[in-house]
Formats: structure tokens, sequence, C-alpha cells
């Protein structure tokens, strides 16, 4: 019988993967996507185990590892995206024994969709959902075919649903609205494409509520005011709709009142659901889990003796770094040094520094304490939740000899 695996490429967590192993090396992998592909052959540049350069091995590390984070007034622990929900977990009990700063990437991404989705604002659905029954698909400020290629193909435009049946040459209208013509507008179409000037998205999403309610929409930029009116029309007849938030969406919005006015204003004239395009593999797995937790979803700072939790914009790694009331920092399958503006990721350089990761980053070359984890999803399983909530069992593929990030965060935690 045929073996299926889930990727751990993006949040899409495809569950249909076969791959083909050699010498303990997976050397082929059908059905997934060419960023799937890469991520299940593994890194190209494997992290070594090493404390202060030189080379060691996994018990020295976890030994200083743990007095870093011991003797820290306030360390940071962040990252997460890439691990499974199980380390997630204990990550979040070591903040909490050590008073940390605890964050992830949703902190300035996806995270206010899913803080309102959590709480109850936003109207969602899942994957399967959409599958079956979508028949408007907005991609807003969103790009799937290059961010999470096989979207359109196994959920939102292509395949036919049960309700669906006539698939996307009949059954389905995908619409594009996004500042350039994305790869995904090309999908959509022409007369689907609706390009708006940068940071316009509120300004758009207003005209639309004036034309869902029988106005004339109005712009302070040049668009055609009948285009708006043919939208609004398509999105009113949806028998299920679904707007796919994209990063361009989300940076264009200063404040979610807009994007929540403009879907109470959808689910009057007819049914409109809200899916985050969540980038790694298990960031809403983390937002859930310390969701669950704390009642945030990510930005929290722990107070080691009486356990309390405060939360907002000063305690996110940007904030806490630019403000440099961090003095150590456990980085686990993340790479801030990349990721975050320099201004504020340069300091990472100056303090004590752990980094917990399958494959060696430019954060790894500025540690203190690297360890290298197992490739979950690959070489380690666990569960992780989709970027639509659902939670999903991923399967070791092959051996290791490194630890799990689990494992190595469950001995952290034990020697702290
Ligand atoms: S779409 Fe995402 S989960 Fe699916 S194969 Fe590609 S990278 Fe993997």
């Amino acid at each position: 019988m045929t073996e299926y695996y889930v990727c751990p490429g993006c949040a899409l967590l495809c569950d249909d993967i076969e791959v083909e192993i050699e010498d303990g090396k997976v050397t082929k992998v059908n059905s997934a996507c060419r960023k799937g592909v890469a991520r299940m052959k593994g890194c190209s540049d494997p992290m070594e185990c090493t404390v202060d350069d030189e080379k060691t091995d996994v018990d020295a590390a976890i030994t200083k590892a743990a007095d870093i984070l011991r003797e820290a007034k306030d360390p940071l622990i962040f990252g997460h995206g890439n691990s499974s929900s199980q380390a997630q977990q204990l990550s979040i009990d070591i903040a909490k024994r050590t008073g940390a700063y605890l964050d992830d990437t949703s902190s300035f991404c996806q995270g206010p969709i899913i803080e309102a989705i959590l709480q109850d604002k936003l109207k969602t659905c899942t994957l399967d959902d959409i599958r079956h029954k979508a028949d408007v698909i907005v991609f807003w400020g969103a790009d799937p075919s290059n961010s999470h290629p096989r979207h359109l193909s196994r959920y939102s435009y292509f395949p036919r649903g049960n309700e669906r049946q006539r698939g996307w040459e009949e059954d389905r209208t995908a619409i594009a609205i996004d500042i350039r013509k994305s790869d995904t507008a090309e999908i959509c179409g022409q007369s689907n494409f609706y390009r708006i000037p940068m940071a316009a998205d509120a300004e758009f999403m207003e005209a639309l509520v004036s034309a869902l309610s029988g106005k004339v929409p109005k712009t302070s930029f040049d668009f055609d005011k009948k285009k708006i009116l043919q939208l609004a029309n398509v999105l009113k007849k949806a028998k299920f709709g679904v707007i796919c938030v994209g990063l361009g969406l989300v940076y264009s919005l200063d404040e979610l009142e807009p994007l929540f006015i403009l879907m109470d204003k959808l689910n009057e004239v007819s049914s409109f659901h809200l899916l985050p395009m969540v980038g790694q593999y298990n960031m809403r797995g983390f937002n859930q889990n310390l969701f669950d937790k704390t009642g945030y979803i990510n930005r929290v700072k722990f107070d080691g003796e009486d356990n309390s939790v405060k939360h907002g914009a000063d305690f996110s790694v940007i904030e806490s770094l630019r403000n440099r009331s961090v003095d150590a920092a456990l980085i686990i399958g993340s790479d801030p040094l990349s990721s975050l503006p320099l201004s504020v990721a340069r300091y990472l350089a100056e303090i004590p520094l752990i980094t917990i990761d399958p494959c060696r980053n430019l954060t790894a070359t500025k540690s203190t304490v690297t360890i290298p984890c197992a490739l979950s999803g690959v070489e380690a399983g666990g569960t992780a939740m989709r970027m639509d909530g659902v939670e999903v069992e991923l399967k070791k593929v092959i051996d290791t000899d490194n630890l799990t990030d689990e494992e190595i965060l469950r001995r952290i935690k034990e020697a702290i």
C-alpha cells in the first residue's frame, strides 16, 4: 500500500506526498510543489552543534543553553512557526519558567487576522469547505501561485467539489485584488483582476461597501466605478464566498475595522468567509497553543515569579529588541537576523544567543550556542495546525541522529 506523508513546506500541509528513499535520504518526492520538494529533501547546509563557535556534543550545548536562560533576567524566545505543536508547548513552558518575552512571526504578519478569527470577530471556514462549496474566491493581496503553490489546484479553484462539480470552468469565479498583476491574478483573468494603488485597500473596501449597499462608490484614486459595481454584483450572488487574505492586505491596513465592516456587509447580502494565508507550516498552531494558555496569540511577557502574563506591542520581538529590553534569546526554527530589519535584529548579536534549527542560517552564525534538530515533518513527527485551523498529524519519513526540537526543549526545560 502506498504511504502518504505530510509536507511541512507551508501551512497547507498537503497530506498526499509520496517519497522515495535511498540510503536513508529522500531522493524523490511526488505530488509536492517545488517548495515542498525542496523542504522534504532537507537542508543543503546542516547545522552543527557548537558552543562559542567550538564544535561540541549535544549534552554540553543543552547545558550551556539552560545556563544562559537561567541566568538571563529577561530572555526572549522567538520562532516556532516551523516547530511541531509539542515543541511549541514546551517553549511556552520555558517562557513561563524563565519570565521570558515570547513571540513568533505572526507578530508582524497574519497575527491580527488570526486573533480576530480566534475571538470570533471574523467568519472563517476550512480548506475542505472551500474545495467543496466555494463559488466565489477572492485573493486579496495574496499570490498563492507562488506562496502556497498547490492552493488553487487542491482547494480554491481547480478541483471539483461536492457542490462544485463543474469546477473552475463554470462553477467558480476567482478574483484577484492586488497592487500588481501577480501570477494568481493572471489565472483569475483580466476581467477578474482589480489593480489598486499601494495602501489603498481600506479605501477600496469602503467603495465596495457603498456598491454593496446600492450606492455609487467613490475613490480618491482613479478607478472605474462600473467595475466596482460589477464586482459588488458578483460578490452579492455568491452562495459560498471566501476572501483569502494575503500579506499585501495585512500590511496595507492600519487597523482591521474596514475589513470587519466589509465582512459584515458581505454577510448581510450573501455568505462570506475569510482565510488567512499563513506561511510557515505551524504558525497558526503556535497562535492557538498560546491563545489556549494565555488568551493571547503572540507578543507576551511572562513574570517568572507569579506566572502572570503581560501582552502588547512592547512585548513583541521587534520592540523588545529595539528597546534592548531582553538580555538573551532562544531562537527556534527561525532566522530573525535575515527576516527582521537589521537595525533591530543587530542587537541579537550583542546578547547570548541560542539557535535550534536543522539548517545553518545567518542567526546561527552569530549564536553562542547552536543545536541542530531533526527536520520537523521529515525527520520527526508530531502535530501541526493548517492555515484553516485543522490539526494535522505529521509523519516521520527518515531517521536522523539529531534530537527533535521537542526533545531538546524538554531537556533544556529540565536543566533550567
Ligand atoms: S503547497 Fe505547501 S504544503 Fe503543499 S506541497 Fe507545496 S509547500 Fe508543501
